[in-house]
């Protein structure tokens, strides 16, 4: 496997197109530590920037496979919590 390709979107290519954003911004992506988030929400922040807000994804939405646990999203130091970025 190449060091740029992510384990995941390997299920289906619907997935693998949303994941690449060949020419638009991503909404699902896969974080540093290994752990795929999707954008749930634009949250306005303070200084009136917009942050989106992820959470991690457990279910392909496309096809419904399953991509990862919650065990391995703690595992890798991610959680429940959304997170914005
Ligand atoms: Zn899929």
């Amino acid at each position: 496997m190449a060091a740029d390709e992510s384990k995941f979107g390997s299920c289906c290519e619907s997935l693998k197109e949303a994941m690449a954003g060949d020419d638009f911004e991503p909404l699902i992506s896969e974080s540093e530590e290994g752990i795929l988030y999707m954008s749930v929400g634009i949250a306005e922040m303070d200084d009136k920037e917009h942050g989106m807000i992820d959470h991690p994804m457990f279910f392909c939405p496309f096809c419904g496979a399953k991509v990862q646990t919650a065990e391995e999203v703690d595992a890798k130091g991610g959680g429940d919590e959304p997170q914005t970025h």
